[in-house]
């Protein structure tokens, strides 16, 4: 009997047939597809005749049809629903998958061939996406280190192996750190929490076997606390333990693991030629240089200190009014923040909820898409992987366009966050293939479901996403949709969340679930500007944490980063009352795997583009104007990585981006 996950799908459009696969089907159908995998490779890089686009780049890229299926399904609900059974799979696949396309990146039989074609790219008779494959296939090889031989290679191998050791100590160091501390509240202790803050408080108890409500050092109770406790001495102490974790002393201890990390990247990065780990990273960035990426955030920081300082001296006030002198602290600034918050635009999310229905905001979502691109969503009937799965067919002029997925409802087998994937990515090579997208959210079920604005935001986002993939239009798969560049990735995403913002779209689905009258234009304005709420403080706290990343980086590694890091905050004049969003010792982002190292700033880099781009549309006639919409599909949303992410952008908005569309809806400066 053929495998399920590797038998041909006769399902409507293709999608995997959930129905018919087990979990017990996993482990073979990837073993037999990672042989076939293999076997292509084999054949790719022991092939005799001359290096060609066809029988070397084209043929890799056809290659691995059968890891796509086992992956796309495996990982879908491995994500989003699993079981014990799924998370053991996962276990065992992760180490396996890392070896198999670590051994594809180092097999130097086949980067002899693409460096080959590379070196006479010029005579290939190439056309631009092809061109751009071949540099995207060599320099991937080069890379990852594919052309070093000897000696070098073998260190290479080494600190490869060094460094992932070291991101994973660094993660479960932090966890052990936040696991260990918890900080008992007696009854009294609660006075000023909201219930909701309670309920967490009380539940972390039972989950610690404290004796009473805890308060732990997850984001989603430290915050709230910090927030809400007038317990100055309590606020201290949670926020002290906080910040120290990961710089305890003893085992869990990372400072060191900081520092050979540094020492190990700049070593890698200068083995492959480059004069600096940044250096490296960016290059295949947007952002391309260090300096880029420093004037970007210089730019934002000194407007954004300025709102900080000005908000330090109310909050400082409204802290002696309350009897309490001296300066104002870290511990003190959520406090004061959240007060100031509720004496300013007071925003009842009870009342605000019956407004934001999730089908309506789907609708809403949908809505948006046919007004800027012509789209139309209808209800497809097939079986997924779960019951709270939906399906619609995208078409457009009553063409196929893609199939559009949404599993929104928060459950036990599915992990936190929301995200956005291809099922299956749109191609033209080898064979015609209309995109299957996938949008995954963790909202409360309900009847009617209703979302916080928050959550609606989540919806455009992932939504932003999903339209990058299913309106892409080219021809290989690996540059197909989201394969872009990290700090050009969240532009369509974050773009989209503007049109959740758009007055009358709100007007038009923002509805009561019992009544349906529209929102009250009063709460429809404090929600619009609620959203600008603090913004210096946060983004004192994020540019500063993305500058030390950055200097880490840029240059010699620091022989002690946390001395680096002083000597950063200090020479940009960090507001005292201010920590840094992610400080060295837990800078998960930075040292648990280098995904955003020197790339943190990357969040904003996006940012100035989503609010730069989104003003393209009301400069020209408001946000549906069709011109703006048709040169933001044909430049942006189709085109994948096929061309560099600047050109890209240049293309669609005559100039490259500036800070002051940002400041503006951040509100750092008066408009
Ligand atoms: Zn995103």
């Amino acid at each position: 009997m053929t495998n399920p996950i590797l038998s041909d799908w006769t399902t409507p459009f293709e999608i995997a047939p959930f129905a018919d696969i087990a979990d017990k089907d996993f482990p073979p159908a990837l073993e037999q597809a990672m042989q076939a995998h293999n076997s292509q490779i084999d054949a790719i890089a022991e092939n005799q005749d001359i290096p060609t686009f066809a029988n070397t780049i084209e043929a890799l890229e056809a290659a691995g049809e059968q890891m796509d299926k086992v992956l796309s399904v495996f990982f879908t609900v491995a994500g989003a629903d699993s079981n014990p059974v799924r998370e053991q799979l996962q276990r065992d696949f992760s180490p396996k998958l890392a070896a198999h396309f670590s051994g594809i990146s180092s097999n130097k039989a086949l980067f002899q061939r693409v460096a080959e074609l590379w070196a006479r790219k010029d005579q290939l008779g190439l056309s631009d996406e092809q061109a751009r494959v071949l540099m995207l296939t060599h320099r991937g090889f080069v890379r990852a280190g594919a052309a070093l031989t000897g000696d070098v290679d073998a260190r290479m191998q080494e600190i490869k192996a060094r460094l992932a050791l070291l991101g994973t100590s660094f993660t479960q160091n932090l966890l052990a750190d936040e696991r260990d501390w918890f900080m008992t509240l007696t009854e009294d202790d609660l006075q000023g929490l909201p219930d909701f803050v309670i309920d967490t408080a009380r539940a972390a108890g039972e989950e610690k076997g404290a004796d009473g409500p805890v308060v732990t050092l997850s984001r989603s109770l430290i915050v709230p606390f910090l927030q809400f406790s007038p317990r100055r001495d309590l606020r201290e102490k949670a926020y002290r333990a906080w910040t120290a974790r990961g710089a305890n002393g003893g085992d869990t201890d990372n400072r060191e693991i900081a520092v050979e990390t540094l020492s190990l990247r700049e070593e890698r990065a200068k083995l492959l030629g480059y004069d600096s780990f940044a250096d490296f990273k960016l290059e295949t960035e947007m952002a391309r240089t260090p300096d880029r990426v420093r004037d970007l955030l210089m730019q934002v920081w000194e407007p954004a200190k300025t709102r900080a300082d000005a908000d330090a001296a109310i909050l400082t006030q409204m802290m002696q009014e309350d009897g309490v002198n001296g300066p104002l602290e870290a511990w003190d600034w959520r406090y004061y923040a959240e007060k100031h918050r509720k004496a300013e635009h007071d925003l009842d999310e009870a009342k605000l909820k019956p407004y934001l229905q999730l089908d309506r905001m789907i609708e809403a979502s949908f809505a948006c898409a046919n007004r800027l691109f012509g789209l139309e969503f209808k209800p497809l009937d097939v079986p997924l992987y779960h019951p709270d799965c939906r399906a619609w067919e995208v078409t457009r002029n009553d063409q196929h366009i893609a199939v559009f997925i949404g599993d929104y409802f928060a459950r036990g087998s599915k992990r936190s966050g929301a995200w956005c994937s291809a099922m299956r990515s749109q191609a033209k090579f080898p064979k015609e293939q209309a995109p299957v997208v996938i949008n995954v959210c963790n909202f409360a079920k309900g009847d009617p479901a209703l979302l916080s604005y928050d959550d609606a935001r989540t919806l455009f986002h992932e939504f932003g996403h999903a339209l990058h993939q299913m309106l892409s239009d080219v021809t290989y798969e690996s540059i197909s949709g989201t394969s872009v560049a990290r700090d050009f990735v969240e532009l369509p995403s974050q773009l989209y969340e503007h049109w959740l913002e758009v007055p009358e779209v709100l007007a038009e689905f923002a509805t009561h679930a019992e009544t349906g009258a529209p929102m009250p234009q009063e709460m429809l304005q404090k929600v619009l500007q609620a959203a600008n709420f603090d913004q210096g403080f946060q983004t004192v706290e994020y540019v500063a944490s993305a500058l030390v990343d950055l200097a880490f980086h840029d240059g010699a590694a620091p022989g002690d980063p946390m001395a680096k890091q002083a000597e950063v905050l200090d020479a940009i004049g960090m507001p005292q009352a201010i920590g840094m969003r992610h400080a060295t010792p837990h800078f998960a982002h930075v040292f648990a795997g280098d995904g955003y190292s020197s790339g943190y700033y990357s969040y904003m880099w996006s940012e100035v583009m989503d609010a730069d781009a989104f003003a393209a549309f009301e400069e020209a006639g408001g946000a549906f104007d069709p011109e703006r919409a048709k040169a933001l599909e044909v430049n942006i949303l189709s085109t994948g990585g096929s061309r560099e992410a600047e050109d890209l952008y240049l293309a669609f908005r005559g100039r490259l981006p500036g800070v002051e569309a940002l400041l503006k809806g951040r509100g750092l400066v008066t408009a």
